[in-house]
């Protein structure tokens, strides 16, 4: 990896932005084509770069299941998940309150988790 690559964090896995919406983008490898710390978030390559040409979307983004989420990994499915669980913690007040912060931030974490891939 060359020094400028290195600089750029490229390869290094982090949570990125979405350079199209402002939104997460995930937590994926850095593409050497984006600013660092910016990705794509998978609605907006289905939405806006939707049909789009697969050798332009590689240089744009990188490889999908490395630089950003696969069809797969929708985070709709994510807060889908997210939001079940806050409504079990809501409708039992006695479980909430025997959740700490932390296991509760642990759990949401557990349930963005799609393939192995943490949203
Ligand atoms: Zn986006």
């Amino acid at each position: 990896m060359s020094a400028e690559a290195e600089a750029h964090g490229v390869g290094v896995i982090r949570s990125l932005t979405c350079c199209c919406c402002g939104g997460g983008a995930g937590r994926w490898a850095q593409h050497w084509n984006r600013d660092r710390g910016y990705g794509i978030c998978r609605a907006c390559l289905d939405g806006p770069y939707a049909g789009s040409d697969p050798a332009e979307l590689a240089s744009l983004f990188g490889t999908e299941g490395v630089n950003y989420a696969g069809p797969a990994t929708l985070p709709a499915d994510a807060e889908a998940r997210v939001q079940a669980l806050k409504s079990l913690w809501r409708a039992d007040p006695a479980l909430s309150a025997s959740l700490s912060l932390s296991d509760k931030l642990a759990a949401i974490a557990e349930a963005r988790k799609f393939d192995g891939v943490v949203m």
